[in-house]
């Protein structure tokens, strides 16, 4: 029996057989020259090739939108923009034409020359290697040359956990979450790619392990919470992941006959229970759910995949389908907010733009006026049914507030001059609070506003001074930081004294094993990814008396990442 101690991507746990997969395909690719005469045949094999992977695409995208993997659709319209990308195409004829080369050739030197521009970068921009890479190999494979390859020779025993050097999206992709008990891999961040798209399987994941050791069919125990890959377990450890595996399997059993019931806790704390969209169709689709809400509606989907700022009537629209589509649930819209990574293209920034900070909250409301008056002019214009609550993004203190109210006023003013018609109740107004000065503020600012929302994706990036697009330091510090739980801690205490309410909207709202400590800390309302909305339901359904006295105690005493993943594996 032998321990590796990686990094946890997913949580669960699993038990069996390895199935080794490789994405080194470099050697299978067939390099040829060809004839005059059949470089024509070659340029329309390679045409063909682009189309059948567009098409491929397009089905994905589909797909992911059917099951709200929002994640996964994204991941694959940026494959979809590379492989419509002409100037790529003209690359590629010209190369079969000029060189005399096959298409796979010219494929691989074409494709060669942006992994190259992109591989000195940092965060958001490397993972782009990968899509290019990812991107190649679906093309090459409708030429019939295959990417990912298994290396075992009993590939036909299924289900097994997967082990590759490097987790690659077409590789994921191939695998059904029916053959698939848990991936590991050497390479990867939690942000990768490959690894959210592993993630929407619902199997553990485990990265940052030694796998040149492991060989086809060995039997491994992945603990997901833990990072924990053990080979070859001894008789006593399978019968432990065996028994840890029959109860997780049965608790999902009990929820799945609860669905129904409201979200609550086993001694019957209520808790709200809301979900994060971007679009009318992830909130149509969601409905089933039986959720409590829109608790964050990200607007910038109707800004940053385009190259013109949407119209009023475009917005109007698409506000209005999704205020509708829950019913009168309340839907907490947040206005655009311009961050790094996720700048609209029509935009053009102030020169001397940070480029890792964007133009955050009040500063983009004072630059682009009238892009916000616009938006929210549609936002007031769509509050038919009286379910909209504004929420505005990254303040960082009372008077960042200021400049989105005026607005607000500002569009209420315009539409009364105009004659156009709109609900003239108060909106509810949220900020977003995703800075440590804002947690440090919140005391006034819950005297200024009617509910909060915590952001902890960004006010983890602040307080570490990690950006959340870098896997480089995800090995150093945990999601759920104990600094940033003392945030959480001061924002709820606040939030009492207020009588407000506050949502915690992060991705630390997407684990599980987090919830006895953020519902111990004082947290009653969350909003969640749709696909992740019924596990986390399910295990706040189960936590009870069996929780241990003081919680957050005893998380305080801990100092190591270890200690950390340890605490929280409990909660699995
Ligand atoms: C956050 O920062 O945690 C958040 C919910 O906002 P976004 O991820 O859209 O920046
Ligand atoms: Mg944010």
């Amino acid at each position: 029996m032998k321990i590796f101690k990686g990094m946890s991507a997913a949580s669960g746990m699993a038990l069996g057989p390895v199935s080794l997969f490789s994405s080194e395909e470099k050697s299978h690719i067939p390099h040829y020259t060809v004839d005059s005469g059949d470089i024509e045949k070659e340029i329309y094999r390679a045409d063909s090739s682009f189309k059948e992977a567009q098409s491929e695409m397009r089905t994905m995208i589909k797909n992911a939108r059917e099951s709200f993997d929002r994640d996964a659709a994204d991941i694959f319209h940026a494959h979809l923009t590379i492989l419509e990308d002409a100037e790529i195409h003209k690359k590629v004829y010209h190369s079969i034409l000029n060189q005399k080369v096959n298409a796979e050739s010219a494929l691989e030197t074409v494709f060669a020359e942006y992994i190259d521009k992109y591989s000195n970068l940092e965060g958001h921009f490397a993972e782009l290697i990968h899509d290019f890479i990812d991107t190649r190999n679906r093309i090459l494979e409708k030429l019939g040359s295959k990417s990912a390859q298994a290396l075992c020779p009993a590939e036909k025993i299924r289900p097994v956990i997967v082990v590759a050097d490097r987790l690659i999206p077409s590789l994921v992709l191939d695998l059904a979450a029916e053959d698939v008990l848990a991936f590991v891999s050497k390479q990867g961040g939690l942000t990768n790619h490959a690894t959210i798209l592993a993630r929407s399987l619902g199997v553990p994941i485990v990265l940052g392990v030694d796998v040149g050791t492991i060989s086809c069919g060995t039997i491994l125990a992945v603990d997901g919470s833990l990072g924990k890959v053990i080979v070859d377990p001894d008789a006593k450890t399978t019968d432990y992941y065996n028994r840890k595996i029959e109860s997780l399997k049965k608790k999902k059993l009990v929820c799945v006959a609860k669905k129904n019931f409201p979200t609550a806790t086993n001694t019957g704390k209520k808790i709200t229970l809301k979900i994060n969209i971007s679009t009318p169709e992830e909130s149509e689709r969601a409905e089933a759910l039986g959720h409590d809400g829109i608790g964050l509606l990200r607007t910038e989907f109707l800004f940053t995949q385009r190259n013109y700022a949407p119209t009023e009537e475009e917005q109007y629209a698409m506000y209005k389908k999704i205020l509708d589509s829950t019913r009168g649930k309340p839907v907490s819209a947040r206005l655009l907010d311009i961050g790094a990574d996720k700048v609209p293209l029509f935009l053009e920034l102030p020169p001397n733009t940070d480029p890792c900070m964007g133009l955050r909250g009040s500063f983009a409301v004072e630059t682009f006026p009238d892009l916000y008056l616009t938006q929210i002019k549609a936002l007031l214009r769509a509050n038919t049914g009286n379910n909209l609550r504004v929420l505005y993004p990254m303040i960082s203190d009372t008077n960042d507030i200021q400049p989105f109210r005026k607005l607000m006023n500002e569009a209420k003013l315009k539409l009364k001059r105009a004659k156009v018609p709109f609900n003239p109740v108060k909106i509810p107004e949220g900020v977003m609070i995703e800075t440590p000065a804002a947690v440090m503020s919140s005391s006034e600012i819950f005297q200024e506003v009617d509910f909060v929302n915590i952001g902890t994706n960004d006010l983890l990036q602040y307080a570490l001074a990690v950006s959340r697009n870098t896997s480089m330091t995800e090995k150093r510090y945990h999601i759920l930081h104990p600094a940033l739980m003392k945030y959480i801690e001061i924002i709820v205490k606040e939030a009492r004294k207020a009588k407000k309410e506050v949502c915690l909207c992060g991705e630390v709202s997407s684990f599980e094993e987090f919830y006895p400590l953020l519902i111990a800390a004082g947290l009653k309302s969350f909003s969640v990814t749709p696909s992740k909305f019924d596990d986390i339901k399910c295990s706040i359904m189960h936590i009870g008396n069996e929780t241990p006295g003081d919680l957050l105690k005893d998380y305080y005493k801990l100092h190591t990442r270890e200690e950390i993943d340890k605490f929280f594996s409990k909660f699995v």
